[in-house]
């Protein structure tokens, strides 16, 4: 079995695919209001291709994969392509993030296709913050969404960037809502990207703030069994059955552990989340020149850096929605 190590002594086997920039939402936290320029079709990987790229990275030591976007399920025939990767040999993980908007439509079919794990997206329970933080969309679609999805049974954990003066004061709802759901929910910190809308430091707020909020439903016990294969620390409740995952990627940089590329929708293959240039590996694919793709591949895992350097204060070029949260 190959391994994919970079140079501080890192296991690369993770990959996040982005198979769209586009999205039906605009959440301000992410996108502008007027949405990003989007690239051409014919510069968006085929699902054929995406797949060869995923069958060679896994060959090399990668065995899990996230889909991601923009919006995943806003690209048309979506399942098709979960299913070409879900049936690729050596796969040991596959999951979808989606913000749930189309997700009552299409749960059946993702099930179908052999997806099992989804991150659903949603950071109010409240349909008129909902409008304002999403500025897109409708909370109800995203409620139908997790519903439809709970009874396929898939194993869901909820994504919610937490926002101080915006969502803050909803974080037990949130651990009330998952756990009457008996799904996983995740506090994730505001982190300062391009297509940002609302710049201001001040809503930022630290995960050690948040464990401090859950207190009042109890003591907080670490957990160290795995809930998956990214950076979140877990922790339980005492005396509840409520599981609670933090995402600190300002406050407790977690690049010591990065385990993972991510792919663009046009085929850039990105050492890290910030880094500034992808390694463009459409060309060699759509020549045929599979080596190429794979020395690009070992090349990435080169490039990683040691950590990220995101704060508030510098300039925010990179767009999750491009990249691929
Ligand atoms: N559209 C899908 C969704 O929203 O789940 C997938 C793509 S989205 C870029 C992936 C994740 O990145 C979401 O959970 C979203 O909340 C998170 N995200 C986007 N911008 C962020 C930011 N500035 N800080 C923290 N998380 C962010
Ligand atoms: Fe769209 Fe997801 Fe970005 Fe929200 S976080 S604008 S849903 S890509």
């Amino acid at each position: 079995m190959e391994e994919l190590t970079d140079k501080f002594n890192r296991r690369i086997d993770y990959l996040r695919v982005s198979v769209t920039d586009r999205c039906n939402l605009r959440c301000v936290y992410c996108m502008p209001q007027c949405g990003v320029s989007q690239k051409a079709p014919g510069e968006i990987l085929a699902f054929e291709e995406i797949s060869r790229i995923v069958k060679l990275a896994i060959g090399m030591g990668i065995d899990k994969i996230k889909v991601t976007g923009g919006e995943p399920l806003v690209r048309k025939g979506l399942p098709r392509l979960l299913h070409l990767i879900s049936s690729l040999a050596g796969l040991k993980d596959l999951s979808l993030t989606t913000n749930g908007m189309l997700l009552a439509r299409y749960s059946k079919e993702l099930k179908a296709a052999g997806l099992k794990k989804l991150n659903i997206s949603i950071d109010t329970l409240d349909s008129q913050k909902f409008a304002h933080i999403a500025r897109f969309g409708k909370l109800d679609n995203v409620l139908a969404g997790i519903d439809a999805a709970g009874k396929e049974k898939f194993l869901i954990k909820l994504n919610v960037v937490m926002m101080k003066g915006l969502n803050d004061d909803e974080i037990l709802d949130f651990v009330r809502f998952a756990q009457d759901r008996q799904i996983i929910v995740r506090f994730i910190e505001l982190m300062p990207m391009a297509g940002n809308s609302i710049l201001s430091e001040d809503l930022y707020m630290s995960g050690e703030e948040i464990k401090q909020r859950l207190t009042a439903l109890g003591n907080l016990k670490r957990l160290y069994a795995k809930f998956g294969h990214g950076p979140a620390q877990y922790y339980k409740i005492e005396g509840t059955q409520a599981i609670i995952g933090l995402i600190s990627p300002m406050s407790c940089k977690f690049c010591f552990s990065c385990n993972r590329l991510r792919l663009t929708a046009d085929g850039m293959l990105k050492p890290c989340l910030v880094s500034e240039q992808g390694l463009d590996l459409k060309r060699p694919l759509r020549f045929g020149e599979e080596e190429e793709v794979a020395q690009l591949i070992q090349q990435a895992v080169f490039l990683k850096p040691q950590g990220h350097h995101l704060d508030f204060n510098s300039q925010r070029q990179y767009l999750m929605s491009e990249i691929g949260g």
